[in-house]
């Protein structure tokens, strides 16, 4: 399955290069941010021939996601339910939740700290002239503070949460609740809820793992539709910037993750990855940890052996929660754009700042949205604390598609690599793959 898909994704970046290239696609608008600054934006004209030839390769790609997005909430909601009330008392609950956040925080920690090393080393945003090309539909700033996140989390109408794809988190926040007080009540009712749900989830699987079947063919529409619509052209500015991320990005995936499967739990990663990589390929093409759960819970319980019970915990709340790729970004990127205000003479970059940003870093990865671009937004809710203007992170939007396809597959990966390892702790035959 995995050479499949990385054909599919070279031959998508091949066909969108020549239709980047052969094409004729854009024209330019200068659009005013404030007084004295100007960006100018370049625009898909939905006339042209690109727009023309892309259109088919977007159909598959949006029909591809929308499969995947309408199996988010109703596998969530019963994986997690399933998955919870399975779990005997609350005392292996307090334990499996505990090893959880234990593991959510120490390895976003560790990826920002590797960010933050590797930024204050190479100091990319020394003297570097910023690109003026901001692509539309940018709307920062609301409400992103951290107390809002914190109040986002409980859903006043649990209904709501349900019908809207942004709020996973809420649909967690009940699910888990639900799960917990169905392991609760007296019997009948906890055994036919039990039943109700696991049904219901069987179902949802099997969905899913015929779903998994197409991913070659969307992962290749996906990659086309992305190269084919911004080319490489616009990266160059920031050539350097881009790779430091994606080397830190890098050392985070292969080196720190690799190193805690297999002493802390003694699995090779090197196998892990192979289970997962079909989970690891639809992030990277789909930019969205929600999106690709789908595909992790397949990948993790069926081949790579993690029970439901662990990975139904695990996985969902780590593709909300658990964002190392994001974290690390959080932390490159505010860096990198105080580097660049200091080097301009508008901002002082003190250690004391470096270590808030640490920690609002984090912060900011536990709030991001599992969808494209989300950890950018984020970003801005950092730079206001530190009174720096948004705009910046506006800039760095126009180079976010190939850092955010990066950082969601780490993500993805950190998800799996807290399945496998929670689940080792806890008594699973991690990748000796489980039947249907
Ligand atoms: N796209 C990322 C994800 O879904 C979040 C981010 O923008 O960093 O995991």
């Amino acid at each position: 399955m995995h050479t499949k898909i990385a054909w599919a994704m070279l031959l998508g970046v091949g066909v969108g290069w020549v239709l980047q290239e052969f094409t004729i696609a854009t024209y330019s608008e200068t659009l005013s941010l404030k007084a004295g600054h100007e960006v100018t934006l370049s625009v898909l004209d939905s006339t042209s021939s690109r727009a023309t030839w892309l259109a088919p390769f977007v159909m598959v790609a949006t029909l591809f996601m929308s499969l995947l997005k309408m199996l988010i909430v109703p596998l969530v909601l019963s994986s997690i339910v399933t998955g919870v009330a399975g779990i005997a008392g609350g005392k292996e609950f307090g334990r499996l939740g505990a090893k959880t956040l234990l593991y959510y925080m120490l390895t976003s920690l560790f990826a920002i700290m590797t960010g933050l090393f590797l930024v204050n080393l190479t100091q990319p945003g020394i003297g570097v002239t910023l690109p003026l090309v901001v692509p539309e539909n940018f709307a920062p700033g609301e409400g992103t503070s951290f107390a809002d996140i914190l109040l986002r989390m409980v859903p006043q109408n649990i209904f709501e949460a349900l019908s809207s794809n942004g709020n996973l988190l809420q649909v967690i926040v009940f699910a888990l609740m639900l799960g917990f007080f169905i392991g609760k009540v007296a019997e009948p009712h906890a055994q036919r809820m039990k039943d109700l749900f696991q049904s219901f989830f069987a179902v949802m699987m099997a969905l899913a793992s015929s779903v998994l079947k197409l991913i070659p063919f969307g992962v290749f529409a996906l990659v086309v539709k992305v190269v084919g619509e911004t080319g490489f052209s616009a990266f160059k500015p920031l050539l350097f910037y881009m790779g430091m991320v994606a080397v830190a990005l890098l050392f985070h995936a292969v080196v720190v993750l690799p190193l805690l499967l297999k002493f802390v739990a003694g699995i090779s990663p090197w196998a892990w990855f192979r289970a997962v990589s079909p989970a690891l390929m639809t992030a990277f093409s789909t930019s969205s940890s929600s999106i690709t759960l789908p595909v992790t819970l397949e990948a993790v319980e069926r081949r790579g052996g993690v029970s439901n019970k662990h990975s139904s915990f695990v996985l969902p709340l780590g593709a909300t929660v658990n964002m190392d790729g994001t974290a690390l970004y959080e932390c490159v990127g505010v860096i990198f754009l105080c580097q660049y205000y200091a080097s301009t003479g508008d901002f002082d970059l003190t250690l004391p700042k470096q270590l808030f940003i640490v920690l609002t870093a984090l912060l900011a990865s536990v709030g991001a949205a599992g969808i494209p671009s989300a950890g950018l937004i984020m970003m801005t809710a950092i730079l206001t604390a530190l009174g720096l203007p948004i705009e910046g992170a506006m800039l760095l939007l126009a180079i976010d598609r190939p850092l955010d396809m990066l950082r969601t597959t780490v993500n993805v990966w950190s998800d799996s690599c807290c399945a496998a390892i929670i689940g080792k702790s806890e008594g699973d035959r991690i990748l000796s793959p489980q039947a249907a």
